[in-house]
């Protein structure tokens, strides 16, 4: 009889450098997923990054709305890893189906930017980004790009722009495309306001909140005086432009594998008034990892 087999990984031999595609390192793309949109899927095939090196991982509601995007994105898989050009492929695909108790009801954008669902909504997606994380990781994972669905435009060469830094945890620019009624023509938005610097304001306010307590940026009722990423870009300014940020957002994120593997996720409750990717942040810092930000390096969010 054959004993059970047995795998070693030299997690040491797993490089993580700023030429990732000539030293064939495997980057992970994870999305939580709770609408499908074409176009995420088509700039995803875009990406120059080889497709023979991406896993991507996928994590959607078992709800109504979930089911309706499972069922899309199992079109799209289908159409190319099966019948696509070779080089469209991509190395792997896990999709994840999830519960949440209480059910995450879906919201417009709105409804879900209102002030008292953010913590039960921030809660539920940092549960979901943890699942997604713990069940997709592999020994031979050197980077991992947290992207959301409904980012539906970057630059075809993401993945290796943003490991040219060389940093543990990198964040583009995420914008909003909308047409300017005013000007007549269209014209972008910051969108994600997650990526920020902190302030003494922020740091006393978290002090007098109570345990369980987060902060929240962008609300007039929580003015906090940190200094957004969102309102640094500059027309015209260098893309290689880095600024240290104490606070990620998770629209575009590239993040080392090493850091997760330390122990960094996605705190579901409040850590140092902080929660989700903003908690995230702070956690990779306590481990010793600090956050950069590329304000000149933009990707877009759609517009609902
Ligand atoms: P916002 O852009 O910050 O308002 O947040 P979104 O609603 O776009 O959510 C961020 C990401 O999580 C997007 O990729 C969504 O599709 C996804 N998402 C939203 N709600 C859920 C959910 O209940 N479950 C899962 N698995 N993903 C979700
Ligand atoms: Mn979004």
């Amino acid at each position: 009889l054959k004993p059970p087999p047995v795998t070693r990984y030299n997690l040491n031999n797993v490089t993580i450098t700023n030429t990732p595609i000539e030293n064939r390192e495997n980057v992970l793309v994870l999305t939580p997923m709770a609408r499908f949109y074409q176009g995420y899927w088509d700039n995803l095939l875009q990406l120059t990054y080889p497709h023979e090196l991406i896993t991507l991982g996928f994590i959607l509601p078992k709800n109504k709305e979930g089911n309706a995007a499972y069922a899309e994105l199992d079109k799209q898989i289908t159409k190319t890893q099966k019948y696509g050009p070779e080089k469209d492929r991509f190395k792997s695909i896990i999709i994840l189906r999830q519960d949440f108790d209480p059910p995450l009801v879906s919201q417009d954008e709105a409804e879900r930017h209102k002030m008292q669902n953010q913590k039960p909504r921030r809660a539920a997606m940092a549960k979901a980004r943890n699942s997604l994380l713990f069940t997709t990781l592999g020994p031979d994972t050197s980077w991992v790009l947290w992207l959301d669905a409904d980012v539906i435009e970057t630059p075809p060469s993401l993945i290796q722009d943003l490991a040219f830094h060389n940093k543990p945890l990198i964040a583009p620019n995420c914008f909003q495309k909308f047409y300017n009624s005013e000007k007549k023509k269209m014209d972008e938005r910051p969108y994600d306001f997650n990526n920020w610097q902190d302030s003494p304001t922020a740091l006393k306010l978290g002090e007098s909140l109570g345990p369980d307590d987060i902060l929240l940026e962008g609300y007039h009722d929580m003015p906090t005086y940190r200094t957004l990423m969102a309102y640094m870009a500059e027309d015209g300014g260098d893309v290689h432009y880095e600024i240290p940020l104490d606070g990620v957002g998770g629209t575009a994120l590239l993040v080392k594998a090493d850091v997760h593997r330390d122990g960094a996720m996605f705190p579901p409750f409040s850590f140092y008034h902080l929660i989700e990717t903003e908690g995230f942040a702070k956690m990779a810092r306590r481990l010793g990892w600090q956050a950069t930000g590329l304000p000149n390096y933009k990707v877009f969010h759609y517009n609902e």
